[in-house]
């Protein structure tokens, strides 16, 4: 029994057809969702020609074993399952008295719409031609289909070019004074068939093939080859299509919607697909015409429902006279297939419990069905149908919760291109889409001319290098940002999501000339002032004004975000840092602060003057106490009054500074009316603070009462070589206690004059408990200090960061010390995966594409490494403290993959950029619903 088990041979072809289908919809993975949507109609009694469906596996299989050996594997199946089509349609294959002719037609798992290859009328040679001339009495007809079957197997088999095979017909269409292909008769379609046939036989050195057989196998080895084609792979890179086996190829009786004035072809949709509206049948139709001329533009194709007919020819300004005449709907002009057709498209839907894109043909009066699959829609369109369907009873909340693919909801929340606009418009390159949204503006090439130019009224797109924290003020303003270095948790990324603004990070194309003011990218040159478009979700640089359109948080969305919420588990929180970052958050659903950066408020107005006092002595100060640790007797005297000065300057900026945070405070805390605010104390090194270049250096010095050489010294010895491992996160607050304490004061003095704030102080890059010890007792200290002077209790929760993979490795010691981590994956990433987060855009697209990591470690939480980093501190710090309050506050806390993640490790909230609430409220939902 086992040896014969063993040799069953593996079944690589499944019939469909009258009535007893191989195949099921269940089984897409092997036979394609055309396949098995095919075979499923047929079984549910729908009028689908018959036909057959080679599976994934056997393009798997033609991968492996190559072309010989794999047709020499399947052909004897072929030809079985081809006697049996030729029994079900009664027509012989190619020849006989009744020749049957196929299409050939990809047909992946998951649709890729127009990236694979289909053949039509395969079978056809001059024997056959002439059978079906007589069988059918229309030549016309005939010569029509020879010529397209020469065209589609000559461009997709033989590699013929379409424009040679373009530029004879358009050649005979202007001898004969034809204006469309439908004005050519039977004889202009010989000539052109004649002309074809040369072509083919000068470009390939080869006689076009006339045998049946040699026609199928030639179309079945081309179909699962362009599974490979670049345009094909580039799609599935585009789309992260991953895992599939290949394309499935399906064999089916032709049907023809071009034999006379009671055939057509057409698609449909049973419900809008742009807005989700199920107000009529939205379909178009062309008589006389096969499957490619609806699509490919030649003709103007008619609406199937005299209501969407008229609507059409409203907006098309055609008169009611004019469209019956000329574009008349399929209910007028066939109104009983119309009829059957509208049957189909109820109990389709009802079958398939979801929104169904058809594909179908009639050929004299007769319908045939010849594709249904889930349509293709855009997330409002997904967001409106989920939630009809559940109102129809036909799906139930949990079901709608998961037809919406939380990263569209990106879709919703932005101002859009207008598509039409943005297909023709002229692409200057792509980059990452770092921050979502569109954005049309005037060029400018600093943060400095931004602030002018939106002072005068201009919309304008930033366009730098990269950004700094010293731009933030020509961020804020700027319609979109451009960055041509850096990743998607580079500054100007990180910010600009933030702040909801539209960015495209690390366009490596672009150069940017700051000198003449101008970028250069490919043939084109932008000056200053010129108009460019961006396009945050996909990352397209376009040149010029592209037109777009405000988004609509309609009743769906708030529906299906309910819906969400009711499900979901993990808690959504915000990384905010003003009172309207804050605020927008809020409306979108954050249920509090989860990262408020507080170096942020330091570049504003006033407190980077103040802020900058402060670092102008710092080093000093700390040069200074340093010596007076060492020194004793006459020089612990000297050193003493020479620290007399600057200490005393470092203490009227700390002076200066706590008003200013303290009011940023209250901002925030009113904003939040009573939700929890997480805030971390000063993160960055505090050269990020300064000028780098000479003007902006003589500006400081002006404003400090110093000579510009002073600010050069300063900016020279606060130099790192590696920042982001140097003199940052708790290191300064270790050298800077004051600094601790300042922050800790204004947040409490904040928090008592804002009722109900729920402040949480947060230690960041904390890899030593001994480092969260010591900022701890200066904060404890400062909040009993607050709590007397005001004569109030304060609940705030101490807590600290883990994004140092020392860290998480002793999250127990930490856990002891702390009433929260929250896990800081951009630096726990950095760190741990060894990655610059400044640098490692410039390899990791090859890491990616070579399959080394599978995602982009910065955009995608890399769960094996990263994350089990976070798994071992969720478990080592629960086992030290029961209660501790876990979230992630990194750029992944946004991410629906990530989340996930963050689900099934146990954590407590997520934490993102305000426009990416809702995308993390839902993805926390499909976190619990997905299996
Ligand atoms: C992090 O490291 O994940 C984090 C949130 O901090 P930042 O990005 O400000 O370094
Ligand atoms: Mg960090």
């Amino acid at each position: 029994m086992a040896a014969r088990a063993k040799t069953k041979k593996a079944k690589y072809v499944y019939f469909f057809g009258g009535g007893k289908s191989e195949g099921k919809a269940k089984m897409k993975q092997i036979l394609g969702g055309k396949g098995a949507n095919l075979a499923e109609m047929a079984d549910l009694g729908l009028p689908v020609p018959a036909g057959f469906t080679l599976t994934t596996e056997a393009c798997n299989e033609y991968y492996k074993l190559g072309k010989k050996k794999f047709f020499e594997l399947i052909r004897e199946e072929v030809e079985k399952t081809l006697a049996k089509l030729e029994k079900e349609t009664g027509k012989t294959f190619g020849k006989g008295k009744n020749p049957l002719l196929l299409s050939v037609r990809s047909g992946a798992a998951v649709s890729m719409p127009g990236m694979m290859d289909t053949i039509l009328n395969l079978g056809m040679n001059e024997e056959t031609a002439g059978i079906l001339i007589k069988r059918s009495g229309n030549e016309r007809f005939v010569m029509d289909s020879y010529r397209r079957f020469i065209q589609m197997f000559g461009d997709v088999v033989m590699g013929v070019p379409h424009h040679d095979f373009e530029a004879e017909l358009d050649e005979v269409k202007k001898k004969k004074r034809a204006k469309l292909d439908t004005d050519l008769s039977a004889d202009d379609l010989k000539m052109v068939i004649s002309r074809y046939k040369a072509v083919v036989k000068r470009d390939t050195g080869k006689d076009f093939p006339s045998d049946p057989m040699e026609q199928l196998f030639a179309g079945i080895d081309a179909v699962f080859g362009s599974w490979n084609n670049p345009r094909a792979i580039k799609y599935r890179q585009l789309n992260d299509i991953r895992g599939l086996l290949g394309t499935a190829v399906n064999v089916q009786a032709m049907v023809f919607g071009n034999s006379g004035n009671n055939s057509a072809t057409g698609v449909a949709f049973t419900r809008d697909p742009s807005t989700g509206e199920n107000r009529y049948f939205y379909g178009e139709y062309l008589i006389n015409a096969q499957g490619e001329d609806v699509v490919a533009g030649i003709r103007t194709p008619q609406q199937i429902t005299i209501k969407g007919s008229k609507e059409w020819a409203k907006s098309q300004r055609i008169r009611e006279k004019d469209r019956k005449q000329q574009f008349p709907s399929l209910e007028e002009t066939m109104p009983k297939v119309f009829k059957r057709l509208d049957r189909f498209r109820v109990r389709l839907e009802k079958h398939y419990l979801d929104m169904q894109d058809l594909e179908f043909t009639i050929e004299n009066g007769k319908l045939y069905m010849l594709q249904t699959r889930n349509g293709k829609r855009t997330a409002a369109a997904a967001v409106k149908i989920a939630t009809d369907l559940v109102k129809e009873g036909l799906i139930t909340e949990k079901e709608a919760v998961l037809r919406v693919d939380p990263s569209s909801l990106d879709q919703l929340l932005h101002p859009v291109f207008i598509k039409a606009a943005e297909d023709k418009a002229n692409k200057l390159t792509t980059g990452l889409p770092a921050s979502p949204g569109a954005a049309t503006g005037q060029v400018v090439f600093s943060a400095h001319e931004a602030e002018l130019w939106a002072e005068m009224g201009k919309n304008v797109i930033l366009c730098r290098t990269e950004t700094s924290p010293e731009d933030i003020g020509g961020m804020a303003i700027a319609k979109g940002i451009l960055t041509s270095r850096g990743g998607m948790t580079s500054h100007a990324a990180v910010v600009a999501r933030g702040m909801g603004i539209c960015c495209v990070a690390g366009a490596g194309d672009v150069e940017m000339d700051y000198k003449n003011k101008k970028l250069n990218v490919g043939k084109h040159s932008i000056a200053e002032g010129d108009w460019i478009s961006l396009n945050g979700s996909t990352g397209g640089v376009y040149k010029d004004e592209v037109d777009t359109v405000e988004p609509k948080l309609a009743g769906p969305f708030g529906e299906i975000m309910a819906l969400a919420d009711k499900y979901r588990k993990l808690g959504v929180r915000t990384n905010a840092d003003t009172p309207h970052d804050a605020a927008v958050a809020v409306k979108f659903g954050a249920e509090g602060i989860g990262l408020c950066r507080t170096e942020h408020m330091f570049f504003e107005g006033d407190r980077i003057v103040a802020f900058r006092k402060l670092i102008l002595v710092a080093e000093e100060v700390k040069n200074l106490r340093r010596g007076l640790g060492l020194a004793e007797g006459e020089e612990l005297k000297a050193l003493s009054k020479r620290l007399e000065a600057p200490l005393s300057q470092y203490y009227e900026a700390l002076d200066d500074l706590l008003p200013l945070q303290r009011s940023d405070f209250k901002g925030i805390f009113r904003a939040l009316k009573g939700r929890p605010c997480t805030i971390r104390l000063l993160d960055p090194p505090l050269h990020e603070f300064l000028p780098h270049d000479a003007a902006g250096q003589k500006e400081m010095a002006k404003t400090m009462g110093v000579k510009p050489a002073q600010i050069k010294q300063l900016v020279e010895s606060l130099h790192e070589f590696n920042p982001m491992l140097g003199h940052r996160g708790c290191r300064l607050g270790m050298t800077y206690p004051e600094v601790t304490e300042m922050q800790t004061r204004a947040i409490c003095e904040a928090a008592c004059a804002v009722k109900g704030s729920q402040p949480e102080i947060m230690v960041p890059l904390v890899g030593n408990v001994n480092e969260l010890v010591h900022q701890k007792t200066i904060i404890q200290r400062t909040i009993a200090m607050v709590e007397k002077e005001k004569k109030k209790k304060l609940n705030v929760l101490i807590g600290t960061m883990i994004e140092v993979p020392r860290a998480a490795m002793t999250a127990d010691e930490i856990a002891k010390e702390a009433q929260f981590f929250s896990f800081g994956t951009n630096d726990l990433t950095q760190m741990g995966c060894g990655f610059s987060r400044d640098d490692a855009a410039k390899f990791l697209g090859e890491y990616v594409a070579n399959g080394v990591y599978e995602y982009d470690p910065f955009q995608v939480l890399d769960q094996t490494g990263v994350g089990r980093m976070v798994e071992t501190a969720v478990k080592l710090g629960r086992k030290s403290r029961r209660g501790l309050k876990l979230g992630i506050c990194g750029e992944h806390g946004g991410e629906p993959r990530s989340i996930a993640f963050c689900h099934k490790v146990g954590l407590n909230y997520v934490s993102c950029s305000p426009y990416r609430v809702p995308i993390a409220r839902l993805a926390a939902a499909h976190a619990v619903l997905s299996k």
